[in-house]
């Protein structure tokens, strides 16, 4: 089994636009090496917008160095970057954008939520890439909900956007080992998740309630495990809905500006220097 190394809680909540209600349950500037290779994890919402007429949200902003995955559960993000990839991520579906060497990109809310408004909730978590690889071609993979394996557990279900549950694999494509799961249990349900040894291993509680070890966990906490063992029981004292993560920890340093994450100061001040002259790009 493995043990509890720590429970993270919400920092801050913030704004990121006006589109993003949301709580920073970590980021790369504290622990990034013992969350690598996730670098930054914010929740937005729960949070019921009223009708508008014009889109809420994030307009044109850059990143190198990293990948974006954002997992939509309620309300919808429309979306657009230099590469060319966009399009609307509904309720089930997952957005796997790869900044790499540098990227452009905006992030509304999509015109029909905007008309609706209506419950609002996402997870936008940031997964850095090897340093041979931060400066590979920037892309996007469009995950639909369709796509992604259902698991069946006793007392709920797993969805499996990357790595491997089982037999059943996700459909996202990863520059370095990563499992990415969504899991979902009802009230008294007992499971046993393997949890690769050496990996980085991180259960975040979106709703509900869970136990895990005599160590409880409930809305907007994150479980980070020992990396020695491979096995967590988790049992959930309500329905809950959980994401779990892990990956193969990178060993490098993490340098970070803003939408910037590389591994020297030099690194950073090219990433500014670029995209100041127009290198990233535009959406
Ligand atoms: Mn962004």
């Amino acid at each position: 089994m493995k043990k509890i190394a720590a429970v993270l809680t919400s920092q801050s909540g913030h704004w990121v636009g006006d589109g993003f209600p949301v709580r920073s349950l970590f980021s790369y500037d504290r622990e990034a090496q013992d969350n690598s290779p996730f670098l930054l994890f914010d929740y937005a919402g729960p949070y019921n917008f009223p009708p508008a007429a014009a889109p809420r949200g994030v307009g044109q902003h850059p990143h190198r160095g990293f990948e974006t995955v954002t997992i939509a559960y309620e309300g919808e993000v429309a979306h657009r970057d230099s590469t060319g990839g966009g399009g609307i991520i509904a309720p089930g579906d997952v957005q796997w954008m790869t900044a790499a060497g540098g990227i452009i990109h905006e992030e509304f809310h999509s015109p029909a939520y905007t008309k609706t408004g209506g419950p609002f909730r996402m997870v936008q978590l940031w997964v850095n890439l090897p340093a041979r690889h931060k400066m590979a071609k920037a892309g996007y993979q469009g995950i639909a909900s369709a796509d992604i394996p259902v698991v069946e557990l006793p007392g709920g279900t797993a969805r499996v956007i990357a790595g491997a549950f089982g037999e059943a694999k996700g459909p996202a494509r990863t520059f370095s080992p990563i499992n990415l799961w969504d899991v979902r249990l009802t009230a008294g349900a007992e499971v046993t998740l393997d949890l690769p040894e050496g990996h980085t291993a991180l259960l975040a509680v979106l709703s509900g309630h869970v136990t895990v070890d005599g160590t409880g966990a409930g809305e907007a906490e994150i479980i980070r495990f020992a990396r020695e063992g491979s096995q967590a029981r988790v049992r959930a004292d309500g329905d809950s809905v959980l994401l779990v993560m892990t990956g193969e920890p990178l060993g490098e340093p993490v340098v970070g500006y803003g939408p910037f994450v590389m591994t020297s100061e030099a690194e950073i001040r090219q990433a500014i220097a670029d995209f100041n002259s127009g290198r990233f790009g535009s959406a």
